[in-house]
């Protein structure tokens, strides 16, 4: 399913050949335990990136807003020591340069979809981007902003596929499964799947993950965490870091 897709290299890694890239950690950094105990369950497993929030684009002002630069360095200390690469969003323009030394995939989240200024610096960068589909917008108005990205001069885009908002409320998003193979054939692209916000709760993650896969997702976007009850964001819908090995045991099995 992956060989029409032109594969973006992210240091030693192709995501969208043959390998399903798994990236996977904490909603948010929250603390060096938190992050290395997570980075060291996510390597034993196989996966490839360590996913963390620094800069939190929360519903609330008052809801926690992450750690900030303090955050990166934990996830690049803790990436490192497990030999990962990372994955985290970044929020605004004048973070890009500084977000070198710690991020090698750029998260544009799904509030920032249509953040012009930001896909616009983002393509003039040409550091690798993940670009996740606002959870209000079409696959038509995705793929433009991939293009905006793409029309800098930066090639390396990764899509992520996330969930939209429809009428059913039984999950917190409705992961659009069609919409994987529909933005690989149109731009050429591969395609993450991020099964756990549009899940909303642990309890659906693995089907969600299994249909990423089976929909030709080049790899996934996961939320893990050593004590989900504790999180400080999106606990309900992470996997506890004790039963992430079994969940991929189960991926693996099937991609
Ligand atoms: C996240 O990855 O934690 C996140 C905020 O995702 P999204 O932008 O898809 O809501
Ligand atoms: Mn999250």
């Amino acid at each position: 399913m992956s060989n029409s897709v032109r594969a973006v290299t992210v240091r030693d890694c192709s995501i969208g050949g043959p390998e399903l890239v798994v990236m996977a950690g904490p909603c948010s950094i929250e603390s060096r335990e938190q992050i290395f105990h997570a980075a060291e369950v996510v390597a034993s497993t196989g996966a490839r990136f360590l996913r963390g929030g620094a800069f939190k684009v929360r519903t609330s002002p008052t809801a926690f807003q992450g750690l900030g630069w303090d955050g990166w360095k934990l996830l690049r200390e803790a990436a490192d020591a497990f030999s990962l690469l990372t994955v985290s969003e970044i929020l605004g323009e004048e973070q890009i340069e500084g977000a070198r030394r710690y991020v090698d995939l750029a998260q544009i989240g799904s509030r920032n979809m249509q953040n012009i200024p930001l896909l616009k610096a983002l393509g003039r960068s040409r550091m690798p981007v993940v670009l996740k589909r606002g959870f209000g917008c079409t696959i038509d108005e995705w793929i433009h902003a991939a293009e905006y990205i793409l029309h800098e001069g930066n090639p390396d885009v990764v899509m992520c596929e996330r969930g939209i908002r429809t009428f059913e409320t039984a999950t917190r998003f409705t992961l659009d499964v069609a919409a994987v193979p529909i933005a690989k054939k149109r731009l050429g692209l591969p395609v993450v799947v991020d099964p756990s916000h549009a899940a909303g709760s642990r309890e659906w993650v693995e089907s969600l993950t299994l249909a990423g896969i089976a929909c030709g997702g080049d790899g996934l976007l996961v939320e893990t965490h050593p004590d989900p009850a504790k999180a400080l964001s999106d606990g309900p819908q992470a996997v506890e870091l004790a039963e992430f090995p079994a969940l991929m045991e189960k991926c693996r099995r099937v991609a």
